[in-house]
């Protein structure tokens, strides 16, 4: 079985990852739902352009992944949800005595409750399916960590923990829940790290991608989204159907040192 027809909702997808994802799932002839927290034409008009280039039904649903009732609003609103992505993600990097709390909460709250709120609330149409596919995009911070990331470690380990539990829980159901733990794709949330990290190590743009943010990638290149898009209609098809509980990095090498 193909994604052919199958509705994937990706959270946290106006830009980046998320995007790139719902891009390769509609090209595959998936129907898409697009979501952030912001309600702005050109969020819609992203949808109607996967719409009219793939030829899926495509469409935005505004829904704050901050907000525990937003997360269950948004799989509530499209109705279905074969293939749910849980995507969306903030970054904050500060040393743990000066991490501001409202930043810890936020990211706690978008990069792991929200995949929590929005999986209770999809697995019910699932399993009235008879098949579905959860798949959680934690990242290499999901199983090794970086100083100054305290919230974004701390969540991303939690989210695979949580993909284990919903594997087990969903075992026996057609429906598997795996997560994706990409290492550095170069997107805004990479992009917004290179000033402060600039700044603390006194490097120019170039060193600070080749020295820092490579440094632990053993191919030295960025993963794209298209890789990663790739990787989720693996995990959706039919080979793929026996994966369940796991993680798979797309990361360069960077959880082989
Ligand atoms: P990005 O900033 O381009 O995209 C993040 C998306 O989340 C955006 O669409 C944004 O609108 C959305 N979002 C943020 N707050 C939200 C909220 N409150 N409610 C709904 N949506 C919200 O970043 P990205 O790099 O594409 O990141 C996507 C995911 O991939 C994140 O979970 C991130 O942790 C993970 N990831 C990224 C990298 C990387 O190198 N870029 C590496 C590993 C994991």
């Amino acid at each position: 079985m193909s994604v052919l027809g199958k509705t994937a909702i990706i959270t946290g997808s106006n830009s980046g990852i998320g995007l790139g994802i719902a891009r390769v799932m509609a090209k595959s002839g998936a129907n898409v739902v697009l979501n952030s927290f912001s309600e702005r034409d050109e969020d819609h008009k992203l949808a109607y352009d996967i719409s009219k280039e793939f030829g899926v039904d495509a469409r935005y649903i505004k829904a704050d992944m901050s907000n525990a009732n937003d997360c269950r609003g948004l799989i509530e609103t499209a109705g279905v949800c074969d293939i749910l992505i849980n995507n969306a993600g903030i970054q904050h990097v500060a040393k743990i005595e000066e991490f501001p709390t409202s930043k810890w909460d936020a990211i706690i709250a978008i990069n792991l409750s929200s995949a929590f709120h929005t999986t209770s609330a999809a697995l019910p149409l699932m399993r009235q399916a008879g098949w579905g596919r959860v798949i959680n995009i934690a990242s290499a911070h999901g199983l090794t960590a970086s100083p100054y990331k305290s919230a974004y470690v701390a969540a991303k380990h939690g989210v695979i923990g949580m993909t284990k539990v919903v594997a087990l829980e969903t075992a026996q159901e057609n429906i598997t829940a795996n997560a994706i733990c990409p290492g550095y794709v170069l997107t805004a949330l990479v992009e917004k790290q290179i000033p402060d990290t600039m700044r603390k190590y006194n490097m120019d743009r170039e060193t600070v991608m080749k020295d820092v943010l490579l440094e632990r990638q053993p191919s030295k290149e960025f993963a794209t989204v298209e890789q990663l898009g790739g990787t989720c209609l693996f995990l959706a098809s039919d080979a793929a159907a026996q994966i369940t509980g796991t993680s798979i990095s797309v990361d360069g090498g960077w959880t082989a040192l």
